[in-house]
């Protein structure tokens, strides 16, 4: 029993022991792998924090990289003179697509015939040639620039090179999509500048039949406007060669000639450039002979006026003109007076009417103004008063050459003086033709050219009064100029004494009552200088020098009591003076 006992309570100790050693073992396990975990645990975040660190720098240094290379680069955008990096993108165009057959056939034929065929090629080439502008610029930076010293040069220099591959043409991405949008595939075309000229070359390549003959009279139609454009040139290099040489031309009448020409250069060429219909029409060649024949004459004429501008300036005309000059030395007081009295006289004419510069209504502005000789007494009417004119010229002279009734008394004053000016001037004419003809004698060596061109003009430079016909015979002009500027009317009225008495008679008729009592006079008439004279038995009653003694004696009728105030035009108020003693009375009068 004992035996038993004792082994029960062995086993129960046993048992105790085993628990409590158990235990034991559980917690000294525990606490010491916890304490393995702790220092586990620190030294993870030791490392995780470092790593931490490490990245911040890193993305520090690579902001600060990044930083760096970005003011480089605009740096060198700002050198190269660019706006910026995208001046040559990477496509120029997109396209989508939505198969796969699609995209394998999606080619630069297909793409110029969707977007407008050759009307795109415009656009294309510029694109072309502003990327190849700009890869220039950056071909010849990566040749040679101050920015290769620089840590982050080579990444730029990629960047560069990168750019650069997208400029080898116009760059079309063509992208095949699902309908969802996602990418299934991708193709890029590249359209170049010898790719289009080759379309160019042939455009059928991009066109059906209906397009081509539009795209051929589109050509044509460009051809046609440059060949117009092309004469309208000619003719304004005539009319700038005319305009040039206008102000050199001292030949009388040289200027009108070049007037006449190219109104009939306008007439003959602006019109018809605008009416041909085709470039290889006949009419070219008649145009274009036209312009030559026009400036063949221009020249001609500019070259005369050269001939006898360069006889003036020579040692040749110096020595006629010293040989004249005792001769003239007696005669220049009396051609200054001459001179005097024909430029006065001239002012006696109604209103100016002028004509300015030649407009010409060409809708393209192509043709150059040229400046006509102003023309005084010419009207430019419409066809309706032309017409009204021709039947009643007088009416019409008065309307458009005395338009002012204000000014009648004084118009009818100076037009009474043009009678009896205009028989003066007759007369002094003819006393300069007989002084001229005592100058044939030393005038042996003068070129034929001179006296056969401008004989005027000559006898001007050595001193000679020049009573142009045009002051002697002044004609008022209606003109009328159709609308195509084809057809040009005029009519002249010439102001022979006949006709401007009856204008001072119409003028008188228009006036009040009063101003007529006032204006009325009679007139003295060519008859009635003849009267006076005879009377006088041609002598001077101041000098008493007579055509009898100087048969080259300009005798000149005198108002005794000049008409200023209040002297009448009737013989017992008229005496004959020479042109020396009139002229120091009216001195005289005027001071
Ligand atoms: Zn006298």
């Amino acid at each position: 029993m004992m035996t038993l006992s004792i082994l029960v309570i062995g086993i129960a100790i046993l048992l105790v022991l085993g628990v409590v050693a158990y235990y034991t073992t559980q917690v000294v396990r525990q606490r010491w792998e916890s304490g393995v975990l702790d220092r586990e645990y620190e030294r993870m975040a030791e490392k995780k924090k470092l790593l931490e660190e490490r990245k911040r720098e890193e993305r520090e240094r690579k902001d600060k990289e990044e930083y760096e290379y970005n003011v480089l680069k605009s740096n060198v955008l700002v050198a190269l003179g660019l706006e910026d990096w995208n001046a040559i993108p990477q496509y120029d165009e997109c396209v989508t697509v939505y198969s796969q057959i699609a995209l394998n056939n999606y080619d630069i034929v297909k793409f110029l015939k969707e977007h407008g065929g050759v009307a795109t090629f415009e656009k294309i080439e510029n694109s072309i040639k502003e990327k190849k502008a700009v890869a220039k610029i950056l071909r010849e930076f990566l040749e040679q620039n101050e920015y290769e010293k620089y840590f982050q040069y080579g990444r730029l220099k990629q960047d560069i090179q990168n750019i650069l591959y997208n400029a080898n043409g116009y760059r079309v991405s063509v992208r095949y999509t699902s309908v969802e949008g996602n990418n299934l595939g991708h193709n890029t075309l590249v359209i170049t500048q010898e790719c289009i000229n080759r379309f160019k070359n042939n455009p059928t390549l991009l066109m059906d039949k209906t397009e081509y003959n539009s795209y051929l009279k589109e050509q044509q139609r460009k051809a046609l406007a440059q060949k117009q454009h092309d004469f309208y040139e000619r003719v304004n290099g005539v009319i700038d060669y005319a305009n040039e040489n206008k102000e050199t031309l001292i030949i009388k009448g040289s200027q009108e000639r070049l007037d006449a020409l190219i109104a009939s250069l306008f007439d003959r060429t602006v019109n018809s450039i605008k009416k041909v219909k085709t470039t290889d029409s006949e009419e070219w060649e008649l145009i274009a002979n036209y312009i030559s024949e026009i400036k063949g004459d221009i020249e001609k004429i500019v070259g005369e006026n050269r001939r006898i501008l360069e006889y003036y300036q020579s040692a040749d005309f110096q020595r006629v003109k010293e040989s004249c000059e005792t001769l003239m030395s007696t005669q220049r007081e009396f051609n200054e007076y001459i001179t005097q009295k024909a430029e006065s006289i001239s002012q006696l004419f109604g209103k100016r009417v002028t004509r300015g510069e030649t407009v010409n209504e060409d809708e393209y502005a192509y043709i150059r103004p040229y400046k006509k000789t102003i023309s005084p007494f010419v009207a430019e009417v419409s066809a309706a008063v032309f017409a009204s004119a021709e039947n009643n010229p007088l009416e019409y002279v008065v309307k458009y050459f005395y338009p002012n009734n204000d000014r009648y008394p004084e118009q009818i004053q100076k037009l009474q003086l043009l009678v009896e000016e205009l028989e003066t001037l007759k007369e002094a004419k003819q006393i300069i033709e007989n002084y001229k003809a005592e100058y044939q004698q030393y005038l042996g060596d003068v070129p034929d050219y001179v006296m056969k061109e401008d004989e005027a003009g000559f006898y001007e430079r050595l001193g000679f009064a020049n009573i142009d016909e045009r002051v002697l015979e002044v004609e008022y002009k209606f003109a009328y100029t159709s609308g195509g500027g084809k057809v040009g009317r005029s009519f002249p009225f010439p102001m022979t004494e006949e006709n401007i008495v009856e204008v001072i008679e119409l003028l008188e008729g228009k006036l009040t009552a009063k101003a007529f009592a006032q204006e009325q006079r009679a007139l003295m008439t060519k008859k009635l200088r003849e009267h006076i004279k005879e009377r006088d038995n041609f002598t001077c009653c101041n000098c008493g020098n007579s055509t009898h003694v100087e048969p080259n004696l300009l005798l000149e009728i005198d108002h005794i009591i000049p008409v200023a105030k209040g002297g009448y035009t009737e013989e017992k108020n008229l005496q004959t003076l020479c042109w020396k003693c009139n002229r120091s009375k009216s001195d005289k009068i005027l001071a």
